[in-house]
């Protein structure tokens, strides 16, 4: 009978071939593959068993020892599934004589420690919950919220221990609430222009926190920061000024605007009220966004809104356009005329009897040194990244809603934009 070349050069597949070739496991063999009905669905299960006259190595130190017995039943591990069948190793575990550490389990390639998931497995999973919700990855591949959590935690805790912390030269620190009632997150990314991503997170956003930060980053690359990136947020200051004293600091234009758009909220919301208790026409009602959004980015509703407020004498209006005007200070190239622009506008806003942006005022006047070093990283660091940072952080803590641990939470942002490297292996099963 005649044969196609292509069919005679490679011998018979069986899933054991497959295997060897995806999967090659030294000292071990797999025996056999077999269907089985799990749980009124048909899987896979292997048998693996130890290649003849090898010996088992300890789980303690690592040495190739004496066996000493079996364990009574074999250990079910879940390995990656193949065309929608969950498959399944099955292995007999084997003790170890041990003449250092005394009589231990084995320790064996496909999986770690106690794990009832293969090492495969959970480095397959991993990725796909970057992609998906922890959930939806659970649903897609028919596991549990709780395997695709235990395989992010691998995937991270082995990102952590190998990723590279050298040449870092610009960091930007960042606060965020993870729950109501002033549970406060602080966030420390690399914002140079070459590498941006999370660098590290601690509860809470005290000097003890952030300490700690640069406690894990060592002295030697703490002295090689050349911008460091903030917030107004004292306890950040206070650090930065102690542990970064070589770096240029900068007030981050984005939380300056956060904070000034935060001002005209407040304006807003109160002569809203005032309006309303004199009886008077509600101009103010859904105003919110025309006044917080810069103009191009309106809504054509919003826009004819916006024209209709700005005929009115209003406060909120007034702090509108004092923001508005606040922009130009960012278009400056010269630090001294910049000076000269932020003295004029605190003058004027100090005149404009409007008590939250004559704080907003006081505020830029007392951090203007800070607030000027903006010119002097101009081009050298991304400060755009800590916005687009927040935002994409934001994002994964509304994915990951349902999480009530920080810890779950943690293990979620480190795992979707710390940009962690991950092991490399013979097949890449995603
Ligand atoms: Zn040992």
């Amino acid at each position: 009978m005649f044969t196609p070349p292509s069919l005679r050069s490679h011998p018979r597949m069986q899933l054991k071939t497959l295997l060897n070739r995806v999967h090659p496991l030294k000292s071990f063999v797999y025996t056999e593959a077999r269907f089985v009905d799990a749980d009124q669905a048909l899987a896979i299960e292997v048998v693996i068993e130890p290649r003849a006259n090898s010996r088992p190595v300890c789980s303690n130190c690592g040495q190739r020892r004496t066996g000493y017995d079996h364990q009574p039943i074999p250990r079910r591990f879940q390995f990656v599934p193949l065309w929608g069948l969950a498959v399944c190793f099955l292995y007999t575990m084997r003790r170890v004589d041990c003449p250092r550490c005394g009589v231990t389990v084995e320790l064996v390639p496909w999986a770690e420690g106690k794990n009832h998931l293969t090492t495969a497995y959970q480095w397959f999973l991993a990725p796909w919950a970057k992609r998906l919700s922890w959930q939806e990855t659970a649903d897609v591949f028919r596991t549990t919220w709780e395997n695709v959590f235990r395989s992010v935690r691998m995937a991270v805790s082995w990102g952590l221990s190998h990723r590279d912390l050298g040449g870092i030269e610009a960091i930007g620190v960042d606060e965020i609430q993870w729950r109501k009632g002033h549970k406060y997150l602080t966030l420390v990314y690399q914002i140079d222009g070459h590498a941006q991503r999370l660098l590290w997170i601690g509860q809470d956003r005290t000097v003890k926190t952030f300490l700690r930060f640069f406690r894990m980053l060592g002295k030697e690359r703490s002295a090689a920061l050349k911008f460091v990136c903030s917030d107004m947020w004292r306890p950040y200051l206070k650090v930065i000024a102690k542990k970064a004293a070589g770096a240029v600091h900068v007030l981050d234009r984005y939380h300056i605007m956060a904070k000034m758009n935060q001002a005209i909220d407040d304006v807003r919301a109160e002569e809203a009220k005032r309006l309303e208790q004199k009886g008077e026409k509600p101009v103010l009602r859904h105003a919110r966004w025309c006044l917080l959004k810069r103009p191009e980015n309106l809504t054509d509703r919003q826009a004819v809104k916006l024209s209709e407020l700005l005929q009115c004498n209003l406060k909120a209006v007034r702090a509108y356009l004092l923001r508005e005007d606040f922009q130009r200070f960012w278009e400056y190239r010269s630090p001294s005329w910049a000076k000269r622009f932020l003295k004029q506008w605190c003058t004027r806003t100090m005149r404009s009897k409007i008590e939250p942006m004559k704080k907003m005022a006081r505020t830029l006047r007392s951090h203007e040194a800070l607030i000027l070093n903006w010119f002097r990283a101009k081009g050298l660091m991304s400060s755009g990244v800590v916005e687009g940072l927040n935002n994409k952080v934001k994002l994964t803590m509304r994915k990951s809603y349902g999480f009530r641990t920080v810890g779950a939470i943690e293990l979620a942002l480190y795992h979707s934009l710390g940009k962690l490297p991950e092991q490399e292996s013979t097949h890449r099963f995603c």
